[in-house]
């Protein structure tokens, strides 16, 4: 038993999803520096080759023939996932550090070989499958892959099939592919739902918008539907008619822009980090939330100054439409709300000043937690989203507010070098 199951098992299993966690750490981060598909392999390559060479360093048991450790886990693990080129370089590894430790043997060289083939052609396969697909698939090809390098193994050398080999090759590899397979899918599911709440979030202001849009662009189109049934039904001089043309060009100019500028924001958004001009961006906010403003009777006040901050654009924009329709949101019954930006040092200082119900300070110290909302059809994303993209932005916020009185929101961004 003692050779079976040993704390080098246990140490096994612990080198392997450490390095899952440390690759999901990276990923995750790792966001913001936009990593190539080559970059990912490359990590994948890192994160599955470490745990294979401590497998092999600190062995669960050593055979005369064979030396037993859970090495096919991160190997299958990384090929799988990573397909030819990330399993290709496992090998290498593998191979590489198994006759440094241990002296060449071409068993070995066979019985890998046979196991990179096999997983690289089933990993297509592996990456079409749901998460309980992936889990069945892993096990069972984990087995079979046992299995047959273990006549591999047999067929071009003497080698002799001893119960430990059994339990450590054939019987702990499926159970901890099982656990390993498990842990990724669920940090990988956890990774990609936090990428759609930002959507989900967005759709949700782009319906919401598009009530108070449809009614802005109705108004011009009054106005145009009104000249041109002027022009028709009287003689009008032509000084009066070109008078009237200009009129109508100009109204459908106006809603030209309310379309543009809500159709940038619907349209999905790229991780591009490029210069922004903080005073344009603003006014292109400002200018599609003024519908919304009018509508409750406030009254907008900007002062903006320019500055040049790095960011994405997309995500500026949805930032600071989140947060203006908070204020917008804090005064149902009118009020002024200031948007102002100005350079102070290094930085670019952003404030949104509502005069509106403003918060308690539980509700100040909840600011930014998901599903956080007072209101009756809230999603309590918003703010949660606006704070993400800051920080992505590597800018800082800060909140001040009192009830009845009304909240003023500071974001500054580091101005571009
Ligand atoms: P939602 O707007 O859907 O409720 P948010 O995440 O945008 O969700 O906002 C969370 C909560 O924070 C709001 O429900 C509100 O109570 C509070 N809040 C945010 N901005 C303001 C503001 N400018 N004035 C008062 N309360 C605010
Ligand atoms: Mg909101």
């Amino acid at each position: 038993m003692e050779t079976y199951i040993n704390q080098n098992l246990l140490n096994n299993l612990f080198y392997i999803l450490s390095s899952i966690f440390i690759y999901y750490f990276i990923y995750d981060h790792g966001k913001r520096w936009n990593m190539s598909r080559r970059h990912k392999q490359w990590l994948l390559v890192v994160c599955t080759g470490f745990p294979l060479l401590l497998c092999m360093k600190f062995p669960i048991y050593i055979a005369d023939d064979c030396v037993h450790d859970l090495r096919q886990i991160p190997f299958l693990i990384g090929t799988l996932y990573g397909g030819w080129f990330v399993g290709g370089m496992l090998l290498l590894i593998l191979l590489a550090v198994r006759f440094m430790f241990y002296g060449f043997q071409f068993v070995t060289v066979a019985v890998y070989a046979t196991m990179f083939i096999v997983a690289a052609l089933a990993s297509p396969a592996f990456h079409r499958l749901n998460r309980s697909g992936k889990l069945f698939m892993s096990v069972w090809l984990t087995f079979f892959v046992a299995i047959l390098t273990t006549f591999v193994a047999i067929a071009v050398s003497d080698f002799q099939v001893i119960d430990s080999y059994i339990v450590d090759f054939i019987l702990i590899p499926p159970v901890g592919m099982l656990f390993v397979v498990y842990i990724t899918e669920t940090l990988k599911e956890a990774i990609m739902m936090r990428s759609k709440l930002v959507k989900v979030e967005k759709m949700e202001i782009v319906s919401q918008l598009a009530a108070s849009i449809s009614h802005e662009v109705r108004n011009p189109l009054t106005v145009v539907k009104g000249f041109i049934q002027l022009m028709k039904s009287q003689q009008i001089s032509k000084e009066t008619q070109e008078h009237y043309i200009h009129i109508a060009l100009e109204e459908i100019n106006r809603a030209e822009t309310i379309i543009n500028d809500y159709l940038t924001f619907a349209k999905p958004a790229t991780n591009k980090m490029e210069p922004l001009m903080v005073h344009l961006e603003l006014q292109m906010v400002i200018h599609m939330l003024q519908p919304l403003a009018r509508m409750n009777g406030i009254q907008l006040v900007e002062s903006l100054e320019s500055g040049i901050i790095t960011g994405n654009a997309q995500h500026f924009r949805q930032c600071f439409v989140n947060l203006i329709k908070n204020s917008i949101e804090a005064m149902p019954n009118g009020g002024m709300l200031t948007i102002s930006s100005l350079v102070r040092g290094n930085d670019v200082v952003i404030t949104v000043k509502d005069t509106g119900v403003g918060m308690t300070s539980e509700q100040i110290n909840r600011f930014g937690e998901p599903y956080f909302s007072t209101k009756e059809k809230g999603t309590g994303l918003g703010a949660m989203v606006a704070v993400k993209l800051i920080e992505t932005m590597h800018g800082t916020w800060n909140i001040q507010s009192e009830k009845h009185k009304g909240t003023v929101i500071t974001v500054t961004f580091p101005l571009a070098k």
